[in-house]
């Protein structure tokens, strides 16, 4: 497992999901990548966000499609990323990345 000390040496890190991801049919069809991204803001707290490869409307705060108003973001301790980071073991189509 990662510890603590290391995790907070990076600006971010993020989980990439491809298991639902296709390559042809990965922006309108229905076949898409999510990734969530953990920003590094300093004193062991980090800032979730959401993205995906998806070209409709999709809400980086609460990780959903659609349009609407979400202005708080999630905050994170390293020790709740740990937690994360051990919870989702990188396999082929799932796996995080470290900046
Ligand atoms: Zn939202």
């Amino acid at each position: 497992m990662l510890n603590i000390k290391k995790i907070n040496t990076y600006k971010s890190v993020v989980y990439n999901d491809y298991r639902q991801y296709d390559s042809n049919n990965c922006h309108t069809g229905g076949a898409y990548a999510f990734f969530t991204t953990f920003k590094n803001i300093g004193g062991g707290k980090w800032v979730v966000s959401y993205d995906t490869t998806a070209e409709f409307p999709f809400c980086p705060v609460c990780g959903i499609f659609g349009e609407h108003d979400c202005s708080d973001y999630d905050i994170v301790t390293t020790e709740e990323l740990q937690k994360e980071i051990s919870a989702k073991p990188d396999t082929d189509d799932e796996y995080w990345t470290y900046e």
